[in-house]
């Protein structure tokens, strides 16, 4: 049987992140990579660039083979975990084989969520998660032809945005009363919104697909509001969900997600879990949250390899402070921390419609919380490191709202601000930049 010193399952962000952490304080302990897809580790941030053809899917590898042998990893492409014995520690591959390990780390990431749609096992549809599926997609491009995204979200947009750019009419369905409800507020997803329509991919808000069906190449969607969409291709963008499937029987706690502490062990002893798959402390609140972003997945990793090696630089999780950048259609967008307010936050907007700019600021109890901006000047990773170093902003609160971008970028207009409950505390000012 294959024996292990270091097992880590997942060559993306939290497996590879893992994998350097050990190696910087041990460098020779055997260490195996494994991974259910067939190709070299590779960051699915990416996959919008392979689905708009701007990235050849041959480029957009994170390691090669002889990076890897550089490290002395044993790199297992094409082995799908099936099973894990806490007990004995021991792995099951699909293919039946077993693997002896002392120590693991779980860093499977996400899958798909499929909505309830009736009928949707049935009908060829895509969704976008590994290169194989971008791959695929993009070869379903094809000019005069129809589409119909489900979700509005991240990955849902991307697709929409790459689909209608090949030529093809798209039609996107959300559940919910806004586009990208997980990263920015009304007001800023109604300008991405709007960027949509001027570039012609319709969204449905409040919509949801009952039931599908699939005839002559065409798949029919029945809507809840009584219509129908009827297109080509059917993408399902509908969110993730940890892939823990695997772990029934081994011991592992999962809720959501597989149960970590702050140093990313599970409750199972000598298994770690990192990443997507692993449910946290929150940054705001200490109940455990999932938070499927790749700096978190980056760091997560990072500390569950330190913690596997005894590294004594370990500094506990402090909890995910969600740091995400969007790029739309010509426009640059981000979000970090806290999106929508609550008691005893305070709000500094600016909005530039001519420019088509956006900008919001939350603060509880003079620290910033919360960034969020549609071609702004801030910088993401700044409003991230002021936010996870609890900065205390009370002294320069008002020169810091005034000029959060050092100067850069043209004067600011419309700014206000407003408490949690929206109400104005100082009426909209002209403000004359620097
Ligand atoms: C299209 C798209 C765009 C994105 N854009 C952004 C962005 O702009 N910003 C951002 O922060 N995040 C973005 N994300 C999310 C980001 O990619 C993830 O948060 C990050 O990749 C998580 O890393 P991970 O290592 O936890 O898991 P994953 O990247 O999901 O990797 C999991 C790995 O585990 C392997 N695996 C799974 N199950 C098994 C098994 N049973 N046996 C063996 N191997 C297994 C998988 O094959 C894969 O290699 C995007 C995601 C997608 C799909």
């Amino acid at each position: 049987m294959h024996h292990t010193k270091y097992l880590l399952i997942g060559s993306s962000h939290a497996g590879l992140s893992a994998l350097d952490a050990i190696r910087l304080q041990d460098k020779e302990g055997a260490l195996t990579l494994v991974t259910q897809e067939s190709c070299l580790p590779y960051s699915p941030t990416i996959l919008p660039y392979v689905l708009s053809g701007q990235t050849n899917p041959d480029k957009v590898f994170l390691r090669d083979q002889q990076s890897l042998d550089s490290q002395s990893v044993a790199f297992k492409p094409g082995a799908r975990v099936v099973a894990v014995d806490g007990r004995n520690r021991q792995v099951t591959l699909e293919s039946g084989e077993k693997m002896e390990y002392e120590k693991l780390l779980l860093a499977t990431g996400a899958a798909p969520k499929r909505p309830r749609v009736e009928g949707l096992e049935a009908v060829p549809h895509h969704v976008l998660r590994t290169l194989e599926d971008a791959v695929k997609l993009r070869s379903g491009l094809r000019k005069d032809r129809t589409a119909v995204v489900l979700g509005a979200g991240l990955i849902g947009l991307h697709a929409a945005e790459n689909l209608a750019k090949s030529g093809m009419r798209v039609v996107v369905v959300e559940a919910l009363s806004q586009v990208l409800p997980g990263y920015f507020d009304e007001e800023a997803s109604q300008m991405i919104h709007k960027a949509f329509s001027e570039n012609g991919v319709k969204i449905l808000l409040n919509e949801k697909g009952l039931k599908v069906k699939g005839a002559d190449g065409k798949t029919t969607l029945s809507l809840a509001s009584g219509g129908s969409l009827s297109a080509g291709l059917l993408v399902v963008a509908t969110g993730v969900q940890p892939r823990v499937e695997f772990l029934e029987g081994s011991g592992v706690e999962v809720d959501q997600g597989i149960l970590v502490d702050e140093r990313m062990r599970t409750s199972v002893s000598g298994i770690w879990a990192a990443g997507d798959v692993a449910q946290a402390r929150g940054f705001f609140e200490p109940s455990k949250i999932l938070s499927a972003t790749l700096p978190n997945a980056v760091e997560q990793g990072r500390l569950a390899g330190m913690d596997m090696v005894d590294d004594p630089a370990l500094k506990v999780y402090p909890g995910a402070v969600n740091l995400n950048t969007y790029k739309f259609f010509g426009h640059r967008a981000f979000s970090v921390g806290m999106i929508r307010t609550e008691k005893g936050c305070e709000v500094e907007k600016e909005i530039v419609p001519e420019n088509f700019k956006y900008q919001k600021l939350v603060f509880k109890d003079d620290q910033l919380v919360g960034a969020s901006g549609i071609n702004s000047d801030l910088d993401p990773g700044i409003m991230y490191q002021l936010i996870r170093r609890k900065a205390y902003l009370g002294d320069v609160k008002a020169r810091f709202c005034a000029s959060p971008g050092e100067g850069r970028g043209p004067p600011r207009r419309a700014r206000r601000g407003t408490r949690h409950d929206g109400s104005a505390s100082q009426p909209p000012v002209e403000s004359t930049g620097r």
